[in-house]
């Protein structure tokens, strides 16, 4: 991989935020030769982002079962993407299961998604034998994948430095500092979450709360979603025996609460799933908060000559390939995406 080399005319783009939609649209951006710069307001990877506690699932034909078909249809571009990306992406599908007195949610859920296979006990023991005479049917989509957040991010933040791109932390981008970009020549793009609040009043918050278990004795080869009518839960396995158990949905911006309500009816579901769960240790419990619009989808918007990458919600790991794309077009095309841009953006590029 070999960064392109600088012409008269390089684009320099200061992206702010290094998120899943900052470092998506970084690594986009630096392979297209543009001159990239990510700032980032905390000291390491991470540490204040919701990507951080992410399940790292690639899901597009489940998450059709409460989004609009344009996440399924956007989403489908990441599992390739992630996977030329960054080699940990594991391409294993998702099996949705139910517990017997809960089928008629497997029914619920196959008639509002699609690229499935109606499988039954057999099928069951034979992808997950941990899971094996647990339960009588369930949904496989073959075609999902799944990575570890944390590692994929780190490996963005690396392929986007291999690429020229510089990183700096602890660069806390205010509306000040970012018009001094601005007048150096810089176009300013905003990955900033939940922070891009001030200029994108219509963001708001929608928390979710996860565990970190450890238990090596168990094993699971792709994510299990488990479906129940008021606590419905993932299990995404990651190495060395950790699985992580998610996530609440709460109309809330406060991203410092965990409640015992929560993490009991996480843990509880989990160990619905496979008892021995009861003897997983417990290596983390996490709260991040998820960016959203009203509709739940994501937007490229202008505000000052500034465009903004945002409202990922629960979506940020599956649609931030297809918006940094995007988003890349838009800066060095001048292109328009009707569905995700919700303004004409040449007349807000001149604010
Ligand atoms: C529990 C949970 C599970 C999830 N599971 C999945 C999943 O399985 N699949 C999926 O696709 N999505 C999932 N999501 C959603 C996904 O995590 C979010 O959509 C995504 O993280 C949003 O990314 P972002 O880059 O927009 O924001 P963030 O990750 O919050 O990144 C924003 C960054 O900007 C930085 N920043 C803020 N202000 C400034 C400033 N002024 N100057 C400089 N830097 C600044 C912050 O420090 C942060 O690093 C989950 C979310 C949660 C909470």
């Amino acid at each position: 991989m070999k960064a392109a080399s600088a012409g008269p005319a390089r684009m320099k783009v200061s992206v702010i935020g290094a998120g899943v939609a900052g470092l998506t649209c970084a690594v986009e951006l630096a392979e297209r030769g543009v001159d990239v710069e990510v700032l980032e307001r905390s000291d390491a990877l991470g540490a204040s982002a919701c990507s951080w506690q992410a399940g790292g699932m690639l899901a597009p034909w489940c998450e059709r079962e409460s989004a609009e078909p344009l996440v399924a249809r956007l989403g489908q571009e990441a599992i390739g993407w992630w996977a030329d990306k960054f080699p940990g992406t594991v391409r294993h599908g998702t099996l949705v299961l139910a517990h017997g007195r809960d089928v008629a949610e497997l029914n619920e859920f196959a008639a509002r998604t699609e690229s499935f296979e109606r499988i039954g006990r057999e099928r069951i023991a034979e992808l997950e034998p941990d899971l094996a005479e647990r339960f009588g049917q369930a949904l496989f989509f073959p075609s999902e994948a799944h990575l570890d957040p944390r590692a994929a991010l780190a490996a963005l933040a690396a392929r986007a430095q291999r690429l020229g791109a510089r990183t700096r932390f602890g660069a806390d981008m205010t509306p000040a500092l970012i018009r001094e970009l601005q007048s150096s020549g810089r176009t300013v793009l905003n990955c900033t979450g939940l922070a891009a609040r001030e200029a994108l009043t219509d963001l708001r918050g929608v928390k979710g709360e996860m565990v970190v278990v450890r238990i090596r004795e168990l094993s699971l080869r792709r994510p299990v979603r488990v479906l129940h009518a008021r606590l419905p839960l993932y299990v995404v396995p990651r190495e060395h025996g950790l699985f992580m158990v998610g996530a609440t949905m709460l109309e809330s911006d406060d991203p410092g609460r965990v409640s015992v309500r929560s993490v009991l009816e996480l843990l509880t579901a989990a160990y619905a799933l496979n008892p021995m769960f009861g003897e997983a240790e417990v290596v983390e419990i996490g709260t991040g908060v998820r960016p959203a619009f009203l509709d739940n989808l994501p937007r490229l918007r202008w505000r000052d000559g500034v465009l903004h990458v945002n409202g990922f919600f629960r979506h940020g790991f599956l649609l931030a390939p297809a918006l940094a794309r995007m988003a890349a077009d838009v800066l060095l095309r001048d292109a328009r995406f009707p569905e995700v841009m919700d303004e004409d953006h040449r007349e807000r590029r001149r604010a």
